[in-house]
């Protein structure tokens, strides 16, 4: 039979060994339905979603469900909105108890001295005419000046198919002001023309994607394998999707067999009752969708489809290595 240690060696075994003993258990919460930009493609507002619910404005209820959450077993807390910074309270409910993500647009920054190490995830789409055409404005300028040097700061970069050929640019731009980057692709959820997905971009894509992480191994932060499986939707030979998806919401899962999941993941809705799909939009045809998050994920949970050879299993130690990076339970 094949084990994890028959099929590393010394050094892959010693890798293996620290994240194995991580069991991150996440869940995603909307801290605000409102935000400084509107960005044509936010998953968010395309779907409604900042009208499921009337956000809870008491900080105190905010501290009681975060001790409710910890009860549940949570011990990352990722969040989202709207722009949560438009919140400070309600995040530092979270960042006093527990590991906490922010990822923001990075217009406004996040007081070191209120939250000094917590991880803050600045969304970019792209070059500055890409950018003032989905979100209105040049946001990397303001925030790589808010960010710059930070070393609890990454932007996480969602390319689009118009940045093909562009994305060594924007990577140098993030490596100038002394930031990481992630990458990951646009699901176009409000249809803006040219911004889907054509199967030879995926291609072409992927191989600049590589290509990236080859040059600047200190700068992005990623995997090969990661690359694949976000750009072929396919791993082990199995599609992503719906039947798939390890990100949908404990209480929304009505799928019969039950695929690998997060264990008791839920995204909640601001007014901290209400709980959406999954971990991104509601309404999403999930064929289509391009999440980074649900596709790290839906390696991650399936550990033991990768026992199988060495190389498979060594791709799913770089991908849980790369989400504990982005989440900070291992160093860069
Ligand atoms: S900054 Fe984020 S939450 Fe705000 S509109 Fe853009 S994608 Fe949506
Ligand atoms: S839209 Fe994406 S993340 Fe949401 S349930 Fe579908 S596949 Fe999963």
């Amino acid at each position: 039979m094949k084990t994890v240690s028959s099929l590393l060696d010394e050094r892959w075994y010693e890798r293996y060994k620290k994240i194995s003993k991580l069991n991150i258990r996440s869940s995603i919460y909307d801290v605000t339905d409102h935000c400084n930009l509107r960005c044509k493609g936010c998953f968010f507002f395309s779907s409604d979603e900042h009208k499921a619910a009337s956000e809870e404005k008491d900080v105190s209820k905010w501290h009681t469900f975060v001790e409710k959450e910890m009860a549940r077993g949570v011990n990352l807390a990722i969040l989202i909105g709207g722009e949560p910074t438009l919140c400070l309270d309600r995040i530092e409910a979270f960042y006093q108890r527990l590991p906490t993500f922010c990822a923001t647009n990075g217009l406004i920054k996040v007081p070191r001295e209120r939250f000094p190490d917590m991880m803050v995830g600045i969304s970019l789409w792209g070059s500055q005419e890409d950018e003032i055409l989905l979100r209105g404005k040049d946001t990397f300028k303001i925030s790589s000046n808010n960010y710059a040097g930070d070393p609890h700061a990454y932007y996480l970069y969602t390319i689009t198919p118009k940045q093909l050929g562009k994305t060594e640019q924007i990577i140098k731009n993030v490596e100038g002001v002394g930031l990481k980057v992630h990458m990951q692709l646009l699901s176009n959820d409000e249809g803006v023309d040219g911004f889907s997905w054509q199967p030879e971009q995926l291609m072409d894509i992927r191989a600049e994607m590589d290509d990236m992480l080859d040059k600047y191994p200190q700068t992005v932060i990623s995997s090969k394998y990661y690359h694949e499986i976000i750009t072929t939707g396919r791993m082990l030979g199995r599609p992503f999707g719906w039947s798939e998806c390890p990100s949908v919401t404990i209480t929304h899962d009505n799928r019969t067999p039950q695929p690998k999941r997060l264990t008791n993941f839920i995204r909640w809705a601001s007014d901290l009752k209400t709980t959406h799909r999954c971990c991104t939009s509601e309404t999403r045809d999930c064929s289509t969708c391009k999440d980074g998050a649900a596709h790290m994920s839906w390696v991650m949970v399936n550990k033991r489809g990768h026992i199988r050879t060495t190389r498979d299993l060594q791709n799913w130690i770089e991908v849980y290595e790369m989400f504990a990076k982005l989440y900070q339970f291992i160093p860069w």
